[in-house]
């Protein structure tokens, strides 16, 4: 096995190290062409010159996943792009090209999976379309064989740009005002993977100057940002969320980001925070933004201390944004069926949705497919957001102990706020993406 042992390549990555693979031709044909190379070149090399070329691909084809499975005796490799995964590769498995040994070493790990489960996490960087990308790598082991998922961190794709995350004007104008208050808190909420880190890192970075001390307490710390002071939470050594912010506390901060409020410690120290000259942003999971509320108080926190402390609320999700090359034109829905759409939601909100999708001067679209999109009609992603703004209004309703319903009603109702479905539907009238992907991604929540 001296053969994988230089394990020092996974630990202490050499970006730029390695010869820059030729990308030509899809993922399907460079397997061909290895698996035609058999005999000639050394295993490693074909390993290596594979795991290349699927990580050369998953960047040119915006890949946040790429996940390399063993399915009997096939090897697959799907990609996640914009949210959906892809198959990129499906063919007959072949020993002589060690593919999940050469990720493995890559990551850090021994090159064969342990005999007995054993979670194990790994990372490395690359050099890869020119630039230094970041990979974490995760083994499972299922009954088929070793399964590996690799994120792929790719900074340039972030962007970290606020006036690029997909906020209209008005919400945006409204934000950067907010996140400029000397004190408060600002929380964010959205399921995994719905640009909730992306857009806290932008918010950071739009205020950041060398006159305030900002510093995060994150788990895992995603992406290094320049000028700002961030650490990583570490259950095992004691410093848990809690701790981290205590200590936070003592470092003389003017802007602290909590990665995520999940127990009423944090909570409370994040809260009493926000009211004694410090501007915190946070993370809860929630589904909406009114229900934010509701999820403090059911950790008990004390009613006065959101009201008093809390600035606002934004809840957000990611949209595929229908391919510019192949999308066609759409008329409105009929009323009828507007009508079955918006007949469970609360009336004052389904009278807003249905005015919005039938308002004449829409410029819907629909999804078609063509090869740039690979036939799945959509390139790339947006963010909808949901903006809730404390008004004296809702702050009443909070020392009330007002339920979700309601407050999210007076927000829509005093604060102007519009639901997610409603920004989707706003996205979709501009033709940025279709009716029907935003019904997908807000589904659950009508
Ligand atoms: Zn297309």
């Amino acid at each position: 096995m001296a053969f994988w042992g230089n394990k020092q390549e996974g630990e202490s990555p050499q970006p730029g190290q390695q010869a820059a693979v030729q990308v030509t031709g899809t993922l399907e044909e460079g397997y061909e062409e290895l698996v035609k190379a058999k005999g000639r070149a050394p295993a490693i090399d074909l390993a290596i010159k594979l795991s290349d070329m699927i990580l050369e691909h998953a960047v040119r084809e915006r890949a946040s996943d790429v996940h390399i499975e063993s399915q009997g005796p096939n090897l697959r490799v799907r990609f996640r792009v914009d949210g959906i995964l892809q198959d990129m590769l499906n063919s007959p498995k072949n020993a002589d090209i060690p593919l999940t040994q050469r990720i493995r070493v890559l990551a850090g790990f021994d090159p064969e999976p342990p005999t007995s489960f054993r979670n194990e996490e790994g990372r490395f960087q690359k050099m890869l379309a020119g630039r230094a990308i970041q990979v974490r790598v995760s083994s499972f082991p299922t009954v088929n064989g070793e399964k590996l998922v690799l994120r792929v961190l790719d900074r340039q794709q972030l962007g970290l740009d606020l006036d690029q995350v997909g906020l209209d004007q008005d919400a945006l104008t409204l934000i950067k005002k907010l996140i400029r208050n000397p004190y408060g808190i600002f929380f964010i909420t959205g399921s995994t993977g719905s640009g909730k880190t992306t857009s806290l890192y932008a918010m950071l970075k739009n205020i950041n100057t060398p006159m305030i001390n900002i510093i995060t307490l994150e788990d895992p710390v995603e992406y290094r940002l320049e000028g700002i002071n961030q650490a990583q939470i570490s259950a095992k050594t004691g410093f848990t969320w809690a701790e981290g912010l205590r200590t936070i506390l003592r470092q003389d901060p003017d802007v602290i980001m909590v990665g995520e409020i999940r127990d009423f410690d944090t909570a409370e120290i994040s809260l009493r925070a926000a009211l004694t000259g410090h501007l915190l942003f946070t993370t809860i999971h929630t589904i909406n933004a009114p229900s934010i509320i509701e999820r403090l108080f059911e950790m008990g926190v004390p009613p006065f201390l959101i009201g008093s402390s809390m600035l606002g609320a934004v809840s957000q999700r990611l949209v595929r944004k229908v391919c510019p090359k192949c999308a066609q034109n759409a008329s409105a829905p009929s009323e009828p069926v507007v009508n079955e759409f918006v007949k469970n939601m609360d009336p004052d909100e389904a009278r807003i949705v249905k005015e919005l999708i039938l308002k004449p001067g829409a410029t819907y679209k629909v999804e078609k497919g063509c090869p740039e999109c690979r036939n799945t009609g959509y390139m790339g992603r947006t963010g909808i957001f949901e903006l809730m703004l404390m008004n004296e209004e809702i702050r009443k309703q909070i020392l009330d102990h007002a339920p979700t319903d309601v407050i999210k009603r007076t927000a829509i109702k005093t604060g102007k706020m519009r639901t997610l479905l409603m920004d989707g539907i706003l996205k979709a009238r501009a033709g940025t993406t279709t009716l029907s992907e935003i019904i997908r991604v807000t589904a659950t929540m009508v």
